[in-house]
């Protein structure tokens, strides 16, 4: 089994930095847990370290159940309209966008003698979930007047650098300050929760404050891989190596490298890219596109390169590297944000927590 290795000190480090940058910046913050899932290691330590809400984007089939979570969490993705009973069962808080599946979740509400509250979502210009801005105010008052409401409005919320690329700036962050302000002026219908998200706004944070009715941050990400997404680089404040992917030597074998003469394609339907020539020293490791994604894995040893890629198998070549390698040997990997979701729900993929 390939492992994905957990360093427990150095996810704490960047999850105290986040809250504390956080809370400067007077925003509450969300754990988002979209690869680990209910991970009791990992849950445990976000609370120890600060966070005590936290977002699920599916329902995994056992449901998100953990006893170190604190309260029922925040379901992330619009709920679809065929699961509300099961999801406001685990949930206690969901984000939303239409209101035909309010309506049906106020529905299941009532039936079942349940509590259940929604973020409305918003879309500032990243053009995935959201009503549109100039729909909020009749959205929020068609909320509102749900006959038998059961469903609590929390507030709204908005996600950037998701879909369309779109990073924060001066005119969106402006967008949900806005809009909480005319709902409570033209409706007056409190705004608890003014939520944004994700890990983008961290590049934003580093220079400037947002709005003050701005009050959660919505975090995933950046907490696992201590980058920025959307701007592609590093936080200089944050560990990028929390998450190490570790795979074991199968096969050495020094090999005649270059074009084949007639070739087709490979286990996986792609041309094989001939890199290199000659005799070069390659590497079957025990994991392949089944285990994590490959493809986005960063060797750490600057002198080996993935050359190929199957369901169970993936191939290094290590002649610039200082490491003579035999079977049984580690070669570790940092990881992207596919390979570190893949490897999370991999059930071949050992995690392994160092403390
Ligand atoms: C994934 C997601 C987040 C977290 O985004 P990261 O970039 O992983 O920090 C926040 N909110 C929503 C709605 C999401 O889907």
């Amino acid at each position: 089994m390939a492992q994905l290795t957990v360093d427990i000190e150095k996810l704490a480090r960047n999850i105290r930095f986040l809250v504390r940058s956080c809370k400067a910046a007077g925003l509450d913050m969300m754990g988002i847990l979209k690869g680990p899932g209910p991970d009791s290691a990992i849950i445990r330590t976000m609370r120890e370290n600060g966070i005590e809400t936290f977002g699920f984007s599916s329902i995994p089939r056992t449901g998100p159940h953990d006893e170190t979570l604190p309260q029922k969490p925040v379901f992330i993705s619009l709920p679809s309209i065929h699961e509300i009973p099961r999801m406001v069962r685990h949930f206690g808080t969901s984000l939303n966008s239409e209101i035909s599946v309010i309506q049906r979740i106020n529905e299941v509400l009532v039936a079942e003698n349940r509590s259940h509250n929604i973020i409305l979502m918003v879309d500032t210009g990243d053009l995935r979930e959201g009503v549109l801005p100039e729909n909020v105010v009749d959205t929020v008052r068609k909320i509102h007047d749900i006959r038998d409401r059961r469903l609590g409005f929390s507030g709204i919320g908005t996600n950037l650098g998701c879909c369309a690329g779109m990073v924060p700036d001066e005119e969106n962050v402006l967008i949900l300050q806005d809009l909480a302000l005319e709902i409570e002026t033209r409706l007056g219908i409190a705004v608890e929760t003014v939520s944004v998200g994700g890990s983008v706004f961290l590049e934003w944070l580093k220079s400037h404050g947002l709005p003050d009715r701005i009050n959660q941050i919505r975090l995933g990400e950046a907490i696992f891989l201590g980058n920025i997404p959307a701007f592609c680089r590093k936080h200089e404040h944050l560990h990028d190596d929390v998450l190490i992917f570790k795979g074991d030597v199968l096969e050495t074998q020094e090999k005649n490298v270059g074009p084949c003469p007639h070739s087709g394609v490979d286990a996986l339907g792609f041309s094989p890219v001939a890199a290199f020539k000659g005799k070069r020293k390659r590497a079957i490791l025990n994991f392949g596109i089944s285990d994590t994604y490959p493809l986005g894995l960063r060797p750490l040893d600057g002198g080996v390169f993935i050359v190929c890629v199957n369901s169970n198998y993936t191939v290094i070549d290590y002649t610039d590297s200082q490491r003579s390698l035999k079977p049984g040997d580690f070669v570790e990997f940092k990881m992207n944000y596919i390979s570190m979701l893949q490897a999370f729900m991999s059930p071949f993929t050992d995690i392994v927590y160092h403390y």
